[in-house]
């Protein structure tokens, strides 16, 4: 009968999943996604391999607007296409054990969850917003209230994939709102892949600057940098 209702081929590698219940991915796929332990800068979380600093050059020279970043992987391999699945295939079903990676990791103690928003444009177009299932599930593991509204994408911006470098933080600069009832918070600010952490750094700093008292960072994954 579940058979029926969910299709049982693994959608990475086509072979029969083994654990379609709770993944669409098979187990073998799925345990190809490593979570990313090697050199990385304390704050931003970019992988660095400097053997003399812990922070990179560029939280040095101006601290950012959050106060960590975490991620699970690099966006690579099974956890990049496995991410590519459920935001433009809409394979809903990936929210859940996707969420379950983020779930493990350290996460601190905050007051509320707010995913990175999508523009109510893009939105209508894609019908919904993958950060926001992810958020959701998220929100039921830690126990901790989803803050829906508190973030809102008010320029529509083109896809951070279609520009370039420094164009980036330009593209996304003042494109978020946030309304005034998170005084005093700690919040969690979920994302699903982290590029060159130009769309967090605006996101963190609206909620900072609506009083927000630290903002934390938590993606699916961040790209290596060029
Ligand atoms: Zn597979
Ligand atoms: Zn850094």
């Amino acid at each position: 009968m579940l058979n029926l209702l969910f299709p049982s081929k693994c959608p990475l590698c086509e072979s029969t999943s083994d654990n379609h219940l709770h993944n669409p991915v098979c187990s073998k796929c799925w345990s190809s996604i490593e979570r990313y332990s090697g050199p990385s800068c304390e704050v931003c979380g970019i992988p660095t391999a400097s053997p003399y600093t812990t922070i990179c050059e560029s939280c040095l020279s101006k601290k950012p607007p959050f106060s960590k970043v975490l991620y699970y992987g690099i966006y690579t391999g099974a956890l990049k296409k496995t991410i590519h699945l459920l935001k433009f295939n809409k394979l809903k079903r990936l929210s859940s054990p996707l969420c379950l990676l983020l779930n493990s990791l350290p996460i601190p103690e905050v007051d509320g969850i707010v995913p990175v928003p999508l523009h109510l444009k893009r939105l209508r177009q894609r019908e919904f917003n993958q950060t926001a299932n992810i958020s959701r599930c998220l929100s039921k593991k830690l126990k901790v209230p989803l803050m829906l509204n508190v973030l809102e994408k008010v320029r529509k911006t083109p896809p951070q994939t279609d520009v370039t470098g420094k164009e980036r933080l330009k593209n996304v600069k003042n494109s978020f709102r946030s309304s005034e009832n998170i005084k005093g918070l700690r919040l969690l600010l979920v994302d699903d892949v982290i590029t060159t952490g130009a769309t967090v750094k605006e996101s963190a700093k609206a909620l900072i600057d609506s009083g927000a008292k630290e903002v934390v960072v938590v993606a699916l994954a961040r790209s290596m940098p060029k």
